[in-house]
This record gives structure tokens, sequence and C-alpha cells, in this order.
């Protein structure tokens, strides 16, 4: 079993997606190991997206995950991190593929419904940052 950290992001939670996403997360086969609901603040965004702060689109992002609630998770599956990615899809809508969550709920590249882990050292990162100290058993 591997875990990933997942997000539904503000642009999906405004939209009312969440229980679809959800639904489409269990059919898939994960386990949802932990799960809540935060407001980001800008600097917390920026402190889960320091990676790419030297990026372009930094500013704009980290203004759009500080908008408005997200739901983050904690997933569990079999090869989870890459099986959630392919769940989601590619980050450009215009380019992910039929079936994903991101061709069928993002609204750009951008504002793209959900986030996932790329690694094993990302993810525990990620699954630090949200869930510190949070028993996972
Ligand atoms: N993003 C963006 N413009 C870009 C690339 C990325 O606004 O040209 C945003 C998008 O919300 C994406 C996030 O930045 O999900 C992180 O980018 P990354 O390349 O890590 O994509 P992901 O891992 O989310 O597919
Ligand atoms: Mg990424």
């Amino acid at each position: 079993m591997e875990r990933t950290l997942a997000i539904i992001k503000p642009d999906a939670v405004a939209r009312r997606l969440v229980g679809k996403i959800i639904g489409r997360i269990e059919e898939a086969g994960f386990r949802i190991r932990a799960m809540r609901r935060v407001n980001l603040s800008k600097g917390d965004a920026e402190g889960f997206y320091a990676v790419h702060r030297e990026r372009p689109f930094f500013a704009s992002l980290t203004d759009f995950m500080s908008s408005g609630p997200a739901i983050v998770m904690v997933l569990e599956a079999p090869d989870g991190i890459k099986k959630w990615r392919a769940l989601m899809g590619a980050t450009d809508p215009a380019v992910a593929d039929a079936g994903t969550l991101r061709k069928d709920f993002a609204e750009s590249i951008e504002r793209n419904a959900t986030h996932g882990s790329d690694a094993p050292d990302t993810a525990a990162y990620e699954i630090g940052y949200f869930f510190a100290g949070i028993d996972l058993t």
C-alpha cells in the first residue's frame, strides 16, 4: 500500500463537486485514510507549493489556492501516488485523457480541480504539511 496527498481545490469545492470527486475516488478503489476541510492562507499556499516559487504562475496559483475552502485527504492504494495522478489526468485539462477528473471537472490549467503528490518524498512532505502528528493507522 502507498499513501498520497490529494486536494480537492477551491474551484471544485465552490462548484459543489466534492461528492462527485470523492465518489470517483472510492469507485477507483482508494481508501480515504484522513480528510479535512482547510482554508489556506496565502502563506500556507506558498509553503505548500514552495518547489514552484520561481515559476511564473506561483503568485496566481497561491492566490487561487487561498481563495476559498479546499478538502485535503490522505489516499491509500497499491501504487497510490501514480494511481491518483492517473485518475486526476494531465495538469492542463485541454490535454487530459477522457475519463479523468481534470478532463471532467477542471476549468483551466490553474483551476484544475485536484492536486496529487508526484513522488514518495513529496507525498511524505505534503501529508506532513496537513496531517502532522495525526495517527493515520
Ligand atoms: N499551474 C498553473 N500554470 C501552469 C502550470 C501549473 O497555474 O502552467 C498550477 C496548476 O494548478 C497545477 C499547479 O500549478 O496543478 C502545480 O503545478 P504542477 O506542474 O506541479 O502540476 P500538477 O502536479 O498539479 O499536475
Ligand atoms: Mg505537482
